[in-house]
This record gives structure tokens, C-alpha cells and sequence, in this order.
């Protein structure tokens, strides 16, 4: 089965065709970092994740790039309540976000621009907008002119008609010709302090919108293949994007618009009200492992809500503790007789694992696959009905499963300095033959979260499952 995906331009699965024979150009609209990233984001940033780890599988050549948003009217609020810079401000959070990505074990893309950097790339745009009459200046501000775009509602399906009537008010007060106009640049008004560009189109800062725009251009040139995000960026982000690209450039912008559903919280949606908003940080400090994480979040297909409970993550743990439980029972194999059974099994599970993700990513249909393949293949070491050469044969198969998951490989961990101080604490006591001591340290270390093993080469921290 060839590679399809569900295309929210065309409301259709569509074969894969990359512009480039063999590379894929892909977009995914990152975080606003005034706060940490909650579980929900994360949900998003996976199932791009999956998609990125899946062409690769495939054997395209990816170039993924997700903006960084780092000024907007959040980020403004936040650095002057605290009064620090901006840069200043958002610092903490980015930084939070490149350690949870990797806490997730997410791939990174190979771009990451962020918007106070390409302002000068986002004002070249506004001015052609401005030049070619999609756009108008209205006390300060710039718009664009959405009546100028006839395509405008071809991605959400929306009428540009429905959406005039009903805000005539916000209308008024912002000076658009049009309600529904929205803003490409914003001038310099009080609230904004001392954030502000001087630049050809005035004093200000840009929109939303024209930064996605201007940055995916700029990494993945005027047409480009795949751009992502979660379903409340379709409208009017995603829409807007559009009207604002190919006004500028005369061409079609993607190819292939691809949407994730939402996350909700044991039921319900996340709300400040509720109290239901988890960071990644919040999650792990309740003693679960990101992989548990990566797998709840992953194990959905990304068109299905996904409904995260914290008995989803203890299935997870379990279903994890399986996968390296089965890494495990292999090594145990000491047959020389090879089945051929062996060799069927992992023939129709890769070829099934494939056509499950081919169809659209559909991951828990693939993952279903890998559990066949497991409890098979354990049956057969349990008969004794497998050699070591077989044995080594699975395992390189679940470890090329695992490039797509990212669940098995071994934790790249870095010891933080606590962690290193006990270690290094125990091992004093070890060497002055303080065993009383060197359990107390033991215990402490397990306390975080990991275990300690002795080994020749010495002492072996490993994150608790
Ligand atoms: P934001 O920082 O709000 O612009 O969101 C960053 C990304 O996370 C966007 O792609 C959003 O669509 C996505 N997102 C926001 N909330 C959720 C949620 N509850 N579930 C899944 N994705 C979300
Ligand atoms: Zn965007």
C-alpha cells in the first residue's frame, strides 16, 4: 500500500508525492513560549514527531521547520509584569521546551527560527502584500485585505460571507475595513513598552500569522510539501497563512495540510478552571517516565481525540515494560536450529506494521502488530522453537520498528549534579566499606526516580521504568 495521508485541504486520504523526488519539506507551527508547554501541545509535537520518524523510516530526506514564537502580545504582558526584556523573559520557557522535547525523546527539526529574528523577512513580505494590493495601513497597523483572496475558506471550508456578519463591533474598533481583516503588522502602541522594530513599514512588531509564513518560505521556499499543527490552528491561522502566501507569490503554498485532533483530560477539556492543565513537568514529578509519556501521547491516532488518563499511563508502563521484557527473553535464546516460522512471522509483521502506518499513520493498528509479533515469537522461545541467529533477527526487527516509536532506545541520561553527588557519595562509602551508608545513598537515588547497578566497569545509573 502506498503512503496516503488525510489531506484537510481535500477532506481525503491522498497518496504521498513529494515535491522532490525523496525529500519532504515540512512545517509544523511550534509553541508561543511566555509558559511552559502542556500536555496538549505535546500531543501535537508527537504525532508531527511520528509523521517526521515515519518519512525517515520511509527513507525521505526531511527538513522540518517549527517557528518560535517569541514576541506577542503574551510574551509583552509577561516580560513587563516581570519587568525583565523580553528575550529575557522567554529564555526560561524555551529552554523548558527544548528540555522536554528531549525528555520525549521527539526529534529535532533541523530548523527552529524564531520570529524576533526574521523580522526583517516578515516586513519584506508585508510589503509586497502592501505593494500588490492585498494589503492596507490603518492607523499604524497593516491588514490584509481578505476580499482580495478568492480562495479565502478553501482549507476550513469557511465562507468569507459568514464571516463578515457579527463583528462589526471588534470592526469598529480596530479601524479594518472589514471585520474579518486581520492584522499583519501591529504599530507601536504604549502596552508594548520598548518592544518594537523601526523598520521600512513603520514601528511595530508583526502578527501572528505573517510570521509562519515568511519563516516557512524562507527554509522551504514558496511551495513546499506538508505543513501540521493542531486542529484549532486550521482557522484562521492555517487559513490565513494561505491567503497570505499565495497572494504574495502567485502559487499554490502546500500540498498536504495535516491536523491533530485534541487532547482532553480524563474526560474533559483542559481548563485553567479545572485545574486539569499538565506540563510535562507536572507529569514526571508525580514519579511517571517520560517514555510512558511519549507512549500515551503517540499511541493514538492523531485523528481521534485523544483522552489522557493517568491509568493510560500506567497501561503504558506496562506495555513497555513488555517490549523490553521481550528484548530481554531473546537473549535468553540458545537454539542452533533455525525455524523458518521465525522469518514468516517477521515477514508479515513488518509488511503489516507498514501498511497500518502507511494508511494515514495509523499507529495503533501498527503498534497491535508489534504486540502480535511478541507474544508469537515468545511462544516460540517458550517451545524452544527458535535460534540465536533467529533471535538476533527479531530484535534488529524491533529495534527498526523502534526508529518510528522512539520507546526502546536507551536513555540518553544526563546525571544532574544531585544525582551525581549521591553517586559519587556512595561510591566514597562503597570504597570505606560503609554499607549501612551506601544503602541510605542507595535509597536516596532510588527516591529520584532511577536505580543504581554495580557493575566491572562501575556504577551503572539507570532511569527507573
Ligand atoms: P499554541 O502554543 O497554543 O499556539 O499551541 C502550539 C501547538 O499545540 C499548536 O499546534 C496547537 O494546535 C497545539 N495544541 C494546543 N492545545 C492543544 C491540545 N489540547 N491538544 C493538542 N494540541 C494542542
Ligand atoms: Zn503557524
Amino acid at each position: 500500500m502506498a503512503l496516503r495521508f488525510f489531506n484537510t485541504l481535500t477532506r481525503e486520504k491522498e497518496e504521498f508525492a513529494p515535491i522532490v523526488p525523496g525529500k519532504v519539506g515540512m512545517y509544523t507551527c511550534g509553541p508561543t513560549i511566555y509558559d511552559y508547554a502542556h500536555i496538549g501541545n505535546f500531543r501535537t509535537y508527537m504525532f508531527e514527531d511520528l509523521l517526521r520518524r515515519y518519512l525517515e523510516y520511509k527513507g525521505f530526506k526531511v527538513t522540518q521547520v517549527m517557528n518560535i514564537t517569541d514576541v506577542d502580545d503574551k510574551t509583552i504582558a509577561g516580560s513587563r509584569a516581570k519587568k525583565i526584556s523580553i528575550s529575557e523573559y522567554t529564555k526560561e520557557f524555551k529552554d523548558a521546551f527544548f528540555e522536554d522535547l528531549d525528555a520525549l525523546n521527539i526529534e529535532r527539526a533541523e530548523f527552529y527560527p524564531e520570529a524576533t529574528t526574521h523580522i526583517k523577512e516578515m516586513v519584506d513580505l508585508v510589503k509586497k502584500l502592501l505593494d500588490k494590493g492585498f494589503a492596507y495601513r490603518s492607523n499604524g497597523d497593516i491588514y490584509f485585505k481578505l476580499s482580495s483572496f478568492k480562495d479565502y475558506g478553501k482549507l476550513s471550508k469557511m465562507r468569507l460571507e459568514n464571516l463578515k456578519v457579527g463583528a462589526r463591533v471588534a470592526s469598529d474598533e480596530y479601524e479594518k475595513e472589514e471585520a474579518s481583516d486581520f492584522a499583519l503588522w501591529k504599530g507601536w502602541d504604549q502596552k508594548d513598552g520598548d518592544v518594537f522594530w523601526e523598520t521600512e513599514i513603520g514601528k511595530g512588531r508583526p502578527g501572528w500569522h505573517i510570521e509562519c509564513s515568511a519563516m516557512s518560505m524562507k527554509y522551504l521556499g514558496e511551495h513546499f510539501d506538508i505543513h501540521t499543527g493542531g486542529i484549532d490552528n486550521m482557522f484562521p491561522h492555517h487559513e490565513n497563512e494561505i491567503a497570505q502566501s499565495e497572494s504574495a507569490t502567485g502559487k499554490k503554498f502546500v500540498n498536504y495540510w495535516l491536523h491533530s485532533l485534541h487532547l482532553i483530560v480524563e474526560g474533559k477539556k483542559m481548563s485553567k478552571s479545572l485545574g486539569n492543565i499538565y506540563t510535562l513537568r507536572d507529569i514526571l514529578e508525580k514519579g511517571y517516565n517520560p517514555k510512558m509519556v511519549r507512549y500515551v501521547l503517540l499511541s493514538t491516532h492523531y485523528r481521534q481525540q485523544l483522552n489522557f488518563t493517568f491509568q493510560g499511563l500506567e497501561a503504558a508502563k506496562n506495555a513497555i515494560q513488555r517490549l523490553f521484557d521481550f528484548l530481554d527473553n531473546l537473549k535468553t535464546v540458545k537454539g542452533e536450529k533455525d525455524n523458518p516460522e521465525v522469518f514468516n512471522l517477521l515477514q508479515k509483521a513488518k509488511s503489516k506494521f507498514e501498511d497500518a502506518l502507511n494508511d494515514d499513520l495509523n499507529i495503533s493498528e501498527g503498534l497491535g502488530v508489534i504486540f502480535d509479533l511478541v507474544r508469537d515469537v515468545n511462544k516460540l522461545i517458550d517451545d524452544e522453537k527458535i535460534s540465536k541467529s533467529d533471535a538476533l533477527k527479531v530484535e534488529k526487527q524491533m529495534r527498526s520498528f523502534d526508529k518510528v516509536l522512539g520507546v526502546l532506545e536507551k536513555e540518553k541520561l544526563v546525571l544532574d549534579e544531585k544525582l551525581k553527588e549521591l553517586v559519587e557519595q556512595r561510591e566514597q562509602a562503597r570504597k570505606e566499606k560503609d554499607w549501612d551508608k551506601a544503602d541510605k545513598i542507595r535509597l536516596e537515588i532510588e527516591k529520584l526516580g532511577m536505580t543504581i547497578e554495580d557493575t566491572p566497569e562501575g556504577p551503572k545509573v539507570k532511569k527507573k521504568l
